[in-house]
């Protein structure tokens, strides 16, 4: 089995893999993760068991671009004990109950003092909601509403057990070399702690898609990456800017385990090979399927997609970030997201790959007239193409026409409004009889009769 395998994700075996899918979810869930910290190292090392990624690590106050190497945060502990002593809020029941990044502090106070350091959602009494501070040093915490009215006047002993020291930022890598060195990027962020869909899905959609391309022969070279947001991807940018022109396409995967249809966000460019294909994928398999434009916010697509670098790379989410009321709360835990929901993902992210390997221009060998299909044999193997033999006749037809060296089976697909697999098999069918020449990556223009057959006739 290959990428070539059109049946590649027929294969999967979608409720046994997304049963394994979900136990890594559950099984990193607990840990508390953030832009640095052990629980990114422990998240990264688990990832281990499936791919062998190479794990780096970024000192801190290093200059990246216009930003710096924040320190590093740990925490070990922090609870809210009222008068007689009782946890009332506690770390250790939810890590979401922590502003992410707050600054060590062990002291008593007054409500009064202590009610500007709570974060409550009045509309969700009984979700905690997710907060950080990466950047600016203080101190929070985040709890139900239901708990927070039931604060009365009072004493109250408020610990963050944390730590914020020069460390790293860590990040995961995994490169897996192709047939030739043009890349094909996936990123992923690892920086929420638990949060199930947000951020957990899409680590665990990429490991299991990193998993199985490296059991595939392929065309292209793979780089995952499993970065903090924002400022992990722009530290890999900054450190590794020379490989940044490898890079042909890319998808920031985030928010694949709930139960919404999947939507795909373009890159910057709009048009991008990786744009085409993913709207091509959705749109044939997925009728609800969202297509957005490119915007300037989002996930880590802002700084790939950035000015100086605007790379490839576009955005495969199902609920869109911001616009569904789990969004960065406790809500959006180990129930929200379903098995079958991140199968589907892997089973879509490998045929947009499985489309992106397969998308290459051939050249018609007789581009004088139509060729006489039934000489050559060509309806015996247009046979199983299709059951309707006017659909696959005329797939052969867009085929030949088309193929001057320089037009994708992409761009015959749309311009016919024909299914990319439907022409895939036709020109692999004419490519047997010998009515079709594959042209060699980065050789699509050249030999073409792209102007015309008068000129390619000279
Ligand atoms: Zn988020």
């Amino acid at each position: 089995m290959s990428l070539n395998d059109t049946h590649l994700n027929r294969q999967l075996d979608l409720e046994e893999i997304g049963r394994e899918m979900f136990e890594l979810v559950t099984e990193l869930f607990p840990l508390c993760r953030s832009i640095t910290g052990d629980g990114n190292r422990a998240t990264l090392r688990r990832l281990k068991r499936y791919i062998p990624l190479t794990l780096h690590e970024v000192p801190s106050g290093t200059k990246v671009f216009d930003w710096t190497v924040p320190l590093e945060w740990n925490v070990r502990d922090a609870f809210i004990k009222n008068a007689r002593g009782e946890r009332i809020v506690d770390f250790r029941q939810s890590n979401l109950h922590v502003v992410n990044y707050s600054i060590p502090i062990h002291q008593k106070m007054s409500l009064t003092e202590l009610k500007p350091h709570l974060v409550t959602l009045p509309e969700h009494p009984d979700w905690i909601p997710y907060r950080t501070t990466y950047y600016k040093p203080t101190w929070g915490f985040c709890l139900t509403h239901r708990r927070f009215l039931e604060l009365s006047e009072g004493e109250y002993e408020v610990c963050i057990d944390s730590s914020l020291e020069d460390g790293h930022l860590t990040y995961g890598e995994y490169y897996l070399s192709g047939e030739i060195p043009d890349e094909i990027l996936i990123s992923t962020h690892i920086c929420h702690p638990s949060l199930a869909n947000d951020a957990l899905s899409g680590i665990t959609v990429a490991a299991f898609l990193a998993k199985r391309i490296a059991s595939l022969p392929r065309r292209y070279s793979y780089r995952f990456l499993f970065i903090p947001a924002t400022i992990g991807a722009i530290t890999w940018l900054c450190l590794n800017e020379s490989k940044v022109s490898q890079i042909r396409h890319g998808l920031v995967l985030t928010g694949l385990g709930d139960t919404k249809p999947l939507s795909y966000k373009r890159s910057r460019q709009g048009e991008a090979e990786i744009d085409r294909v993913a709207v091509h994928v959705l749109q044939q398999l997925q009728q609800d399927a969202k297509i957005l434009d490119f915007s300037p916010y989002g996930y880590d697509e802002r700084q790939f997609c950035s000015p100086g670098f605007n790379l490839p790379v576009g955005r495969l989410s199902r609920a869109i970030h911001g616009t569904f009321p789990e969004y960065h709360t406790s809500a959006d835990n180990l129930a929200f997201v379903r098995p079958h929901s991140l199968a589907k993902s892997l089973s879509i992210c490998l045929d947009i790959l499985w489309m992106l390997e397969q998308n290459r221009a051939y050249l018609n060998m007789n581009p004088k007239c139509e060729p006489q299909l039934g000489s050559r044999g060509l309806y015996r193997l247009t046979g199983g193409l299709s059951s309707d033999p006017e659909l696959a006749q005329l797939a052969v037809l867009w085929v030949l026409n088309l193929s001057d060296g320089d037009q994708t089976l992409l761009d015959i697909a749309e311009r016919s409004k024909l299914s990319f697999d439907l022409m895939l098999r036709a020109a692999n069918a004419l490519e047997e009889c010998g009515l079709l020449e594959r042209r060699a990556h980065g050789q699509n223009s050249g030999r073409a009769f792209a102007s015309g057959p008068t000129k390619a006739d000279e």
